[in-house]
């Protein structure tokens, strides 16, 4: 994207434009329609899309970034994981993201402390401390998606941490870059010194207002009293009186502050332990007022959370799969208690389920109280508590907004205000509402649907909106935001609750700090009493796939494609957005360049894995957007022509790709890699990329093998059907073992006892997934049934069990096949049936292993750890590697998806003997960018095998 691209924009944001271009690349410098856009969105229900979105790498980029806005006078908008909720997280000016390029960390004190940059997911700082028995304090239900700098910046917090170990708890030191460019690192005592003698105006104003504070006994009261609960609303006044060093008390500013007074680089937390041992227990009260006075008692128990939940809220996810049979019985006023308990050694775990037990002896239960220590159990009963937010999500009606408030009240008044959010929500109608929370915390969540499509509508919100503020902060003195932060959702709120006062002060620090009000304007202190209800994001309909979205993120950090171009939660928003505008008759070259940019930004570099389904609360799996709209794309076209034919003629066109690879093998091996990658790739160049990508990895064809089966005459039977990759493709010239997937898997089932059966004229079989993946969705299903009768056929109606080698083939049969087929990829067939048969001699080795996507999606990732680690001594699982990228025969067209989603592949893998998987098209691309061959762990498992007797 060059400088043309910038032409559009308005006069000081080109100036900008051209003064940091001269710093960064311009591929980091967004200003296109679909990106601004797509970039732009957050979790919230508002909407702003930015001038410029930048993607910064380095604490010298924010400088040059700041200074340069600040010449310009721009603001700026900080951008970590974008799953805020009340609408911090947005700007119709500079939106500037650290998330990609901000991952550095450092595990220190034998964990009792983590380095963290803003850019880390709070799961992967979590990972870093698992083998120290630690994690960080801050544990928010977002924490698989939200990344540090947001996590602090919301002081976010969640079930467990309640007030003592969120961020403003836990800091130990914080470099911060300010909004005139300079810079603080807290821990350090020459930074601290520099600090001190060149922000003389910022030191002495903060200690000013510390003594100002401490020295006016009816404010410092109201401080102390408005932090005993949780409180994000405004600015964390209370580390005015917490600190005494001016510096101390502004890095406990910067928590809490959503961007607002500068940017925080990099993050040290003093961390928590993380107790191995667990129970759970789902009691359930015959009323609020019970549950509640439960939850008092349990204060002074060893429980770590404690999760309140209406009977409104355990309705919503009575029907839903894995739920106890009860919830349906439960009386009309029952509410629940979600209780956990954590010890250091089972014993001390089993001393607090009895100390727990005996305590709430004195209050009625609707069912016998019961803990739970077995994973399996306690899991679901944690999925009631996380189904939700998604179950009100999931009935809501299309175009319609999820809402999620977060207040906060004093203990004492949880069960009274509980009844009396009650009794608001059904004043104005919200008839689908529920309300669940982190009780101990007196911090109480009610999740309701709205519509903003009319202004009637907006009415109804902004009267409920005013009677809840009003009766939270005049009735209890409670948190209007207790844990998602200020945002533009509740600025116009925050001097009601805190008073003349406090505010004013709040509007001194701000200007203490950004004095120019740059840095994420409208966030937290806005003068407008209506910002909660302007900029309101529209949700038009597209697709019933996505409808359902709610925009959380969730799914962004499973994407292969997040790097290099659109995440699944953005491609939902720009076919939003196409949608609204074609809508409206849109001819604009805005739509006309976003409809544009999107077939290679959404459809070309979607792997359609649907990995993103896995992360996903409401369940969608953008790929299936990506395969409809190629549907559509290819449907009445010489495409779907092209697609027929070959469907009909598929043994012909196996053979072809099966003589192309070996020619291409030949050349390999008369012109060398060199020379072939040379010539290869200018041939690639020439076509435009239509050409395939030519790597040393690439497979032979594979020679086209006789099946008839083994016909041994045994019992034991299984119908083996090589998926048209392996039918055709072989290992690569180079692998060490040169004989084809076909012939090692046939053995080892042999080998285990077990006669094999192939089914008749295999040539032309195919599951149909080449086909689904491209949108031809009807010759798709036309290969598949065929298959199914075969596969019918050769098991015996489903008798015999049925093995397919690549796993997305095999994905795809379990999902479209007949129930009565038992279909297996081998990861699942060796580890439940094979290993009892044969005699493993486990290798002295280190080798990697790659779960694929279809893998993940089958829960099958243990168990082909289990299977390498029956033959290896040392199995890496690399961090930080979702989907590979391949998507079939996509790595050839498209490369650099591979490139980008295995970028963290290499460093890890390095010493690794060899790695395995169970596809053979993402083995060539993991081969590629791992540096180690790639095969399938069928063949790790014959070669420990060989001593077995068959
Ligand atoms: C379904 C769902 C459930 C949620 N559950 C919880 C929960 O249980 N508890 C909770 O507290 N929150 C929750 N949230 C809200 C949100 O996920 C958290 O507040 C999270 O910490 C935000 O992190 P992020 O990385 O997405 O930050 P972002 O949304 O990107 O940014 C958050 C704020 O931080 C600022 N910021 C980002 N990076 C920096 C930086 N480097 N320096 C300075 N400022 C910066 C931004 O300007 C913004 O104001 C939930 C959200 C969703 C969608
Ligand atoms: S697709 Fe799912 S996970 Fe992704 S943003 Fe939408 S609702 Fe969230
Ligand atoms: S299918 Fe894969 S590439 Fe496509 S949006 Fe989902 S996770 Fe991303």
């Amino acid at each position: 994207m060059g400088k043309d691209r910038s032409a559009a924009l308005p006069g000081k944001y080109q100036a900008f434009y051209d003064q940091i271009s001269t710093v960064l690349p311009a591929e980091r410098l967004i200003v296109d329609p679909l990106k601004t856009l797509a970039f732009g969105t957050d979790a919230s229900f508002y909407r702003l899309v930015p001038k410029i979105v930048i993607k910064s790498n380095s604490e010298t980029e924010i400088v040059e970034i700041l200074s340069a806005a600040n010449a310009h006078e721009l603001a700026i908008t900080f951008r970590a994981a974008g799953t805020s909720l009340s609408g911090q997280a947005i700007s119709d000016s500079i939106l500037l993201i650290a998330g990609e390029k901000w991952q550095g960390h450092k595990v220190l004190q034998e964990g009792e402390r983590i380095r963290l940059q803003p850019g880390v997911l709070g799961k992967y700082a979590n990972l870093y401390l698992r083998p120290y028995g630690r994690k960080i304090g801050p544990d928010p239900a977002s924490i698989n998606a939200a990344m540090i700098g947001g996590i602090a910046a919301n002081n976010a917090s969640g079930m467990c941490c309640g007030n003592s170990q969120n961020s403003y708890k836990t800091l130990a030191g914080m470099r911060i870059i300010f909004q005139n460019g300079s810079l603080l690192d807290t821990a350090d005592a020459k930074s601290r010194n520099s600090f001190y003698a060149d922000n003389d105006a910022l030191v002495k104003g903060i200690e000013n207002l510390r003594d100002e504070v401490r020295a006016d006994t009816v404010l410092r009261e109201r401080i102390e009293r408005k932090f005993k609960i949780k409180n994000t609303t405004g600015y964390s006044l209370n580390a005015l009186l917490d600190f005494d060093d001016p510096l101390d008390i502004i890095a406990h500013l910067m928590i809490g502050s959503e961007g607002t007074l500068g940017f925080i680089s990099e993050i040290t937390y003093n961390t928590v332990v993380e107790y191995a041992d667990k129970a759970s227990a789902l009691i359930i009260f015959k009323g609020i007022e019970d549950a509640c006075r439960a939850t008092e008692i349990l204060k002074s128990q060893p429980v770590e959370a404690v999760e309140l939940m209406d009977r409104a809220a355990l309705r919503s996810v009575e029907d839903k799969a894995g739920m106890p049979d009860y919830l349906k019985e439960l009386s009309g006023e029952a509410a629940a208690l979600l209780v956990e308990t954590r010890a250091a050694s089972r014993k001390e775990l089993r001393h607090n389920i009895q100390s727990v037990s005996l305590a709430l002896e004195a209050i009625p239960l609707e069912r016998p109280l019961n803990f739970t220590d077995v994973e399996s159990e306690y899991t679901k009963l944690w999925n009631i508590r996380k189904g939700l937010f998604p179950a009100v999500g999931a009935v809501r009606e299309c175009g319609t907004t999820v809402i999620i408030e977060d207040v906060a009240f004093p203990m004492e008044h949880l069960a009274e205000a509980t009844l009396e959010l009650q009794r608001l929500m059904a004043k104005y109608s919200y008839d689908n509402a529920i309300i669940f929370g982190h009780a101990l915390a007196g911090n109480l969540h009610f999740v309701f649907t709205q519509d903003f499509g009319s202004p009637q509508e907006v009415e109804r919100y902004s009267g409920f909106m005013d009677e809840v503020c009003k009766m939270v902060v005049e009735k209890y003195d409670g948190s209007l935001k207790a844990e998602h932060g200020t945002g533009r959702n509740m600025a116009p709120y925050v001097e009601l609750e805190w008073g003349q006062e406090a505010y004013h002060l709040m509007e001194r620090i701000k200007d203490l700090f950004d004095p120019q009000r740059l840095l994420n304007p409208g966030v937290i202190l806005n003068a407008n009493p209506q910002a909660h209800l302007e900029n309101l994001k529209p949700l038009t309909a597209t697709n019933p796939i996505v409808d359902k979205c709610i925009e959380c993120g969730f799914c962004e950090p499973v994407c292969p494609s997040r790097n290099l171009t659109l995440t699944p939660r953005q491609r939902i928003t720009v076919q939003r957005e196409i949608s609204r505008l074609q809508a409206r008759g849109d001819s604009s070259t805005r739509y006309g360049s976003i409809v544009s940019a999107y077939n290679y930004a959404g459809d070309a570099t979607c792997a359609t894995d649907g990995l993103c389904q896995t992360a996903c609360p409401v369940e969608i799996n953008t790929g299936e957007l990506t395969k409809e709209l190629r549907r559509l794309k290819v449907a009445n076209t010489p495409r779907e022509t092209l697609a027929r034919i070959i469907a009909r003629n598929y043994g012909l066109v196996t053979a072809g790709v099966r003589l192309g690879l070996q020619s291409v093998n030949l050349l390999h091996t008369v012109l060398g890699t060199k020379s072939l990658a040379k010539i290869a790739g200018g041939a690639r160049k020439l076509s435009g990329d239509r050409l395939p990508l030519w790597t040393p990895y690439m497979p032979k064809g594979a020679p086209k093998r006789k099946k008839a089966g083994t016909n041994l005459g045994r019992a034991k039977k299984v119908v083996y059907f090589p998926s048209c990759i392996s039918r055709t493709m072989g290992p690569a010239k180079n692998d060490s073992d040169q004989e084809l997937l076909s012939q090692v898997l046939e053995k080892l089932l042999v080998r285990s006892g077990y006669d094999v059966l192939y089914p008749p004229a295999m040539e032309k079989l195919c599951c149909g997934v080449p086909f689904n993946s491209k949108g031809a969705f009807r010759q798709a299903d036309e290969k598949a049934a065929e298959l199914e009768q075969v596969l019918l056929e050769m098991s015996n109606e489903g008798t015999y069990p049925v093995i397919c080698d690549t796993s997305p083939c095999l994905y795809r049969m379990r999902q479209t096949m007949d129930r009565r087929l038992q279909l297996y990829e081998p990861v699942e067939f060796i580890h439940d049936f094979l290993l009892t048969e044969l005699n493993i001699q486990q290798k002295q080795e280190k080798i990697a292993v790659h779960t694929t996507c279809s893998s993940e999606k089958m829960g099958l990732g243990n168990k082909l750890i289990d299977v390498a680690k029956a033959c290896a001594t040392e199995v890496v699982v690399p961090e930080k590697v979702g989907c590979c990228g391949f998507a079939g025969d996509r790595g050839f067209t498209y490369p650099e998806l591979n490139t980008v989603a295995l970028e963290e592949l290499n460093h890890q893998v390095a010493d690794c003997r060899a790695g395995y998987s169970n596809s053979r098209t993402c083995e060539i691309g993991l081969s590629q960018h791992g540096g180690i061959d790639y095969n399938s762990i069928v063949y790790l498992v014959e070669q420990c095998s060989r001593e077995s007797v068959a």
